[in-house]
């Protein structure tokens, strides 16, 4: 299956092929999704990139299907293929698809999306126009002959398009294809005890940082795939295709001795179909083809399975700093009347051990075997940064310089347990990665990867660093330590013409977790605006450190550690602000008020209690989070309060809500009382983040206290905007006009209105990517917004 984002794909149909007709299933995600929204935490871009791709993963785990990517980036909506082919290359990502069709050899590719603006986004047209260039692209050896020496060329069957209706018409158009397969997703699949659709509704629900929650949908659900290249079908998917082992030369045999033994399987002893899957293994290690290798590897599994084997590999700590060492408890367990010896363990990945000893004497039974090996990380292995983050990107691409990590969903673990067995006097092979094992009281027993990390982290606050006049700033680093007695030099660097003090700083830190915050003084160039890079470094024991270090921590995924090199913009723009205090009603997460006290304001978090007690009077400006309607009750019960806060000479900003979020406690389609008047949010955006912005009025708003020019409108990152008003009330006054290419103009973009002695404002402009991003005539325009209720 091929689409753009992580939520495109058909969880039921993946389901139904990997669980229900048990043929291996993937999807392959053009993007991670990185530019998306966070529903659940402040991550954005990279980070939000790693955790869809780890609930990706999750989902993976309950549908039964695969998980790949490209190395193309969500760059956030766009309308259109051309725009998204201009940012990714077509023949970069074509590549990618290419050659993960051919490393994966699917007999049938199935299409989300249709490549016509039908499909919307601009990025899922192209995940169809690539889908089905790729279909004929793979089987031809003289397209990216350079993948050969790994791939051969690789033809499908036939190419089918998923179909789905966003619109009645479009159902009605979709439903006249001629000769289209029907598969039931309701289908009750009474081994799994639920119906595919069920399963997709779990599944689903793994995307939690995109608010996905979804039911597990019971009875007949319908759906459909229609053709679009290759042989065509009439009844199923998989028509004329063998699907078994005949289509293998010498296979026919393993399928006849595989159908016996799950014909004979005992329940009650599954240690029974373990001659039978030996004799199996034996045949298939004489058949030579990419379809049979991970068979053999599921064959282990299953006779180990039926072994009553377990077998486990975990460190014992979660981190190693390169030139470090890990200890290795191999646990070998034989539940099963049958047999089992345990020949070697050895370790494979960024370093080798084996044991030395060779214990083929059977497993005691229901007694755990242990081996325990030391194994010595290289002093050059490469901190455990995500493989597509570890060099600059490339525009819209990730750069990586491995072919043979390309389509990869994640980092190959770092050290691999290869468990040696004998099984009834044969030869299996069982392979499994080593983890860290962990006890957290509120949840059990949990695992987490195996992590290279440096023997510090050196980290900078996330954001900007904004110079809104002449005077120096202090910028703080914090060095946190991953080892015992770390001690070293830190340097900050800073581009020509801007100056620091001093020239470096010492650290010494005794115990693991120990953290010290360092300062320099920056100045930035005198009287004019300038912007660069601060990067910083650290020496430790002669080796040098330029990374921070991040950790994402949420229950449906595994721990991510990213290392972010510890670098960050620095802007010098002469930005004014009238307003000193400044409330923040955070909503889904945003890194707003950080970038709102580089500007010298004292900027105060509000929780449930401060809205419904605490005297509002005190603020210049309160300031409602990203999609704070839609995610805080308690905002919605004080808006009273709030508005009375406005009537009485205060200043308030709401910034973007959605409409298909759900909107707490009131119907999304009448969100009147966001403001002191109607207002009707739309689905608008405006996605091309050069489209011109036309200034509506000579309110004041734009003079004080800074002076607002289409200057301010440059080097704004993603988008304009997102969730526009479409309709309000008279009394705004709207303050610019922008639209996308070819589209009609869009006044709802942002709202003016006195409300008694104050101000409201609603504002769709994505503040919440371009204030962190450092842009300068944003922050002058929001400040402008915070100063309102100053200036008049
Ligand atoms: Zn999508």
């Amino acid at each position: 299956m091929i689409a753009a984002h992580p939520d495109d794909e058909n969880t039921a149909l993946l389901a139904y092929f990997a669980r229900g007709r048990k043929v291996r299933t993937g999807y392959l995600s053009l993007t991670r999704g990185e530019g998306g929204q966070n529903l659940i935490g402040p991550e954005q871009g990279d980070a939000l990139g790693v955790i869809r791709t780890q609930e990706l993963l999750a989902a993976r785990k309950i549908d039964g299907a695969e998980q790949f990517f490209t190395r193309a980036i969500d760059f956030g909506f766009t309308k259109t293929a051309q725009e998204t082919f201009e940012k990714w290359g077509h023949d970069k990502i074509l590549s990618d698809v290419v050659w993960v069709i051919r490393r994966f050899q699917p007999d049938v590719i199935v299409l989300r999306f249709t490549g016509t603006p039908r499909d919307g986004h601009g990025q899922h047209q192209v995940s169809a126009l690539l889908g089905k260039e790729a279909f004929s692209a793979a089987a031809d050896p003289k397209q990216f002959p350079e993948q050969l020496q790994w791939v051969q060329p690789w033809q499908a069957k036939r190419i089918f398009w998923n179909t789905f209706a966003f619109t009645r018409q479009q159902e009605e158009e979709a439903a006249k294809i001629p000769n289209q397969i029907a598969i039931d997703l309701g289908t009750y699949d009474p081994v799994l005890g639920h119906s595919y659709a069920e399963i997709a509704g779990m599944s689903r629900s793994m995307h939690r940082s995109q608010g996905m929650g979804a039911p597990e949908r019971r009875g007949s659900s319908k759906n459909y795939l229609a053709l679009v290249a290759g042989e065509p079908a009439t009844k199923d998917a998989f028509e004329n295709i063998d699907t078994t082992w005949n289509r293998i030369p010498g296979g026919a045999s393993v399928g006849k001795i595989l159908a016996q033994a799950a014909h004979d399987f005992d329940i009650e002893h599954p240690e029974k179909s373990v001659p039978a899957l030996l004799k199996a293994k034996k045949d298939m290690a004489g058949l030579h083809q990419p379809v049979v290798e991970p068979k053999q590897r599921d064959l282990d599994e299953a006779i180990a399975l039926c072994s009553g084997l377990w077998l486990d590999a975990v460190a014992d700590k979660y981190a190693v700093t390169p030139g470090g060492s890990l200890k290795i408890s191999a646990t070998a367990l034989d539940r099963s009347p049958l047999a089992v010896g345990v020949e070697s363990v050895d370790i494979d990945g960024a370093a080798k051990a084996s044991t030395d000893l060779k214990h083929d004497s059977p497993l005691a039974f229901n007694e755990p075997h242990v081996s325990t090996l030391t194994v010595s990380i290289p002093a050059n292995e490469p901190y455990s940064q995500p493989y597509w983050l570890r060099e600059p990107k490339q525009g819209e691409t990730y750069t990586v310089p491995d072919q043979l990590d390309i389509g990869l969903a994640e980092n190959p673990p770092l050290l691999n347990a290869h468990f040696h067995l004998v099984v009834a006097g044969e030869k299996v092979e069982v392979i499994r990665h080593v983890a860290y094992r962990y006890i957290e009281r509120s949840q059990g027993e949990l695992t987490r990867p195996v992590i290279v990390e440096p023997e510090i982290a050196l980290r900078l606050a996330e954001g900007a660093r904004i110079f809104p006049n002449a005077a120096a700033r202090s910028i703080d680093l914090q060095v946190e330590a991953n080892v015992a007695e770390a001690a070293g030099l830190v340097q900050i660097h800073v581009p020509d013409a801007w100056s620091k003090e001093p020239q470096s700083r010492d650290f010494k830190l005794s115990g693991v977790g120990q953290q010290s915050e360092l300062s320099f003084q920056v100045s930035p160039p005198a009287a004019h605006d300038s912007q660069g890079e601060l990067t910083a470094s650290a020496t430790v024991g002669g080796r040098n450190i330029a990374v921070g270090m991040q950790v994402i921590h949420y229950p449906h995924i595994p721990i991510q550690v990213l290392f972010p090199p510890s670098q960050t913009k620095l802007v010098r723009s002469d930005i004014g602000l009238s307003a000193k205090t400044i409330g923040y009603i955070m909503g889904a997460g945003d890194e707003v008020p950080e970038a709102l006290r580089q500007l010298g304001a004292d900027v105060v978090v509000l929780n449930a209690d401060d809205l419904a007690r605490c005297d509002l009077r005190r603020f210049d400006a309160v300031v409602t989070g990203v999609r704070a309607y839609n995610t805080r009750p308690d905002l919605r019960a004080n808006q009273a309060r709030l508005l009375e806060y406005v009537k009485n000479g205060g200043t308030m900003i709401v910034q973007y809500n959605v409409l298909d979020g759900g909107f707490v406690g009131g119907d999304p389609a009448s969100v009147a009382s966001i403001g002191p008047y109607p207002i009707k949010i739309g689905r608008d955006r405006v996605t091309v983040e050069e489209a011109p912005v036309e200034m509506l009025t000579t309110n004041a708003l734009l003079e004080k206290p800074n002076k607002i020019t289409s200057k301010d409108f440059e080097g704004w990152v993603q988008e304009r905007g997102l969730y526009f008003a479409s309709e309000w009330d008279s009394h705004y006054q709207p303050l610019f006009e922008t639209h996308d290419p070819g589209d009609k103009p869009l006044r709802g973009g942002t709202l003016y209105t006195k409300y008694g002695k104050g101000v409201y404002i609603f504002t769709a402009f994505s503040w919440f990517r371009e204030l962190p991003s450092g842009v300068p005539g944003a922050y002058r325009i929001f400040a402008n917004f915070l100063s309102a209720g100053k200036t008049e």
